[in-house]
């Protein structure tokens, strides 16, 4: 159990191979990737700049790791080319070894070595090093990741996030140009997460290469990304700020990817939509094209007094969520019948059940897509 824990380690330390010089920069060109009849990847283009971070997020299965593992040359290149630092790294069927590729990586589970002590582990990609140099250098990434006091602790005595800083450490020491790192919260619990982001974050900051982490968790995404690449079925929906996604998404997946989302029909008449809600615009669609509005629950503001420019809703539940209230809403549909609607309203906002509140729209959280 140990030792194919150590192999696995092993395989994975060895890519934290050294900084290879020239332009710190990840560039992965028109790259398609199958596994036998699945194709997990379909000609993704992105790249990551020096001192950038860049989350790639999108559902499970969408190919986010697979792109991941392709940068790190885990996976041979089918289709496509691959550049770090400015030098071709993978071509089809020319592909430099990982070790060889400047990168470092962060996994999910860590991948420590069991029987080496924390300094033994981040020393472990600076082995081309003289001893005094690597000790040096391990020392000041331990530091760096505030584990320190930690040098001589073996892995089964740290708590998850340790475990995951001495990994961020392992990664960091050899100061790669390119920082890959693979859904390296997912195994903490939802506090220490939070925490270890945090702490994350400061640091590749601090560090300055190009780095890509994939996760499936859009928040977590925005708490990270100067850019975000949202992918799906192996393809590239939307790449922008974190403004961009949550403000100006492409399509109906990416807005309900990003955020909660209430969900109309209508047809559009002179570059409008009329809702339950009120008129939505929609500039550049045709009359009469059938659409699916969305609206954020924020977009929703709502007022305990009458107002005649809203619309009457009556309170079905109303809940606090911490730094937001989310009240559950029933509206007369124009139809004869009822639709449901979730609002988000900033601190303690509590309406009694079966009163009546009124809705205003910000029609800039609403955002409308032609029906395919
Ligand atoms: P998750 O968030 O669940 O990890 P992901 O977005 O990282 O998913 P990938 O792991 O890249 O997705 O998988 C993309 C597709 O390729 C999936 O359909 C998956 O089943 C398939 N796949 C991935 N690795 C292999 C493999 N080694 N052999 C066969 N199919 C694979």
């Amino acid at each position: 159990m140990v030792a194919r824990a150590a192999h696995r380690a092993r395989q994975r330390a060895d890519l934290s191979s050294p900084a290879t010089g020239g332009a710190a920069t990840l560039a992965l060109e028109h790259v398609t990737h199958a596994f036998e009849d699945v194709v997990a990847v379909r000609d993704l283009s992105l790249s990551v700049a020096e001192g950038e971070i860049v989350c790639l997020v999108g559902p499970s299965g969408c190919g986010k790791s697979t792109l991941l593992r392709l940068a790190a040359g885990l996976e041979t290149l089918q289709q496509g080319r691959i550049v770090i630092g400015g030098r071709e790294v993978a071509l089809p069927g020319r592909s430099e070894p990982p070790e060889r590729r400047g990168v470092g990586l962060v996994f999910q589970d860590y991948a420590l070595f069991p029987h080496l002590d924390v300094l033994a582990n981040v020393r472990f990609g600076l082995r081309h090093l003289p001893v005094a140099e690597q000790r040096r250098l391990a020392a000041e990434s331990l530091d760096r990741v505030g584990m320190a006091g930690f040098a001589h602790a073996f892995p089964h005595t740290l708590s998850g996030g340790q475990q995951q800083r001495v990994a961020l450490a392992r990664a960091l020491a050899p100061r790669p140009p390119v920082l890959l790192l693979d859904e390296p919260f997912s195994g903490l619990d939802v506090s220490l997460r939070a925490q270890v982001r945090d702490q994350t974050l400061h640091v590749l900051k601090a560090h300055g290469a190009a780095t890509l982490v994939v996760t499936h968790d859009p928040e977590e995404a925005m708490f990270l990304a100067d850019r975000i690449a949202l992918m799906r079925d192996g393809r590239l929906v939307q790449e922008g700020s974190p403004v961009d996604l949550y403000m100006r998404p492409l399509d109906a997946f990416a807005a309900a990817f990003f955020g909660e989302v209430n969900r109309m029909s209508g047809v559009v008449r002179d570059e409008q939509v009329e809702t339950p809600l009120g008129l939505v615009p929609a500039p550049e669609l045709s009359d009469a094209t059938p659409v699916t509005v969305l609206i954020r629950p924020e977009a929703l503001h709502l007022s305990l007094s009458e107002r005649i420019d809203g619309v009457p809703a009556r309170v079905e539940a109303a809940r606090l969520l911490g730094r937001t209230s989310l009240v559950h809403l029933g509206i007369e549909d124009g139809a004869g019948g009822e639709l449901h609607l979730h609002a988000r309203m900033p601190g303690q906002f509590l309406p009694a059940e079966d009163s009546f509140v009124t809705i205003s729209l910000d029609s800039r959280q609403a955002f409308v897509f032609a029906d395919e």
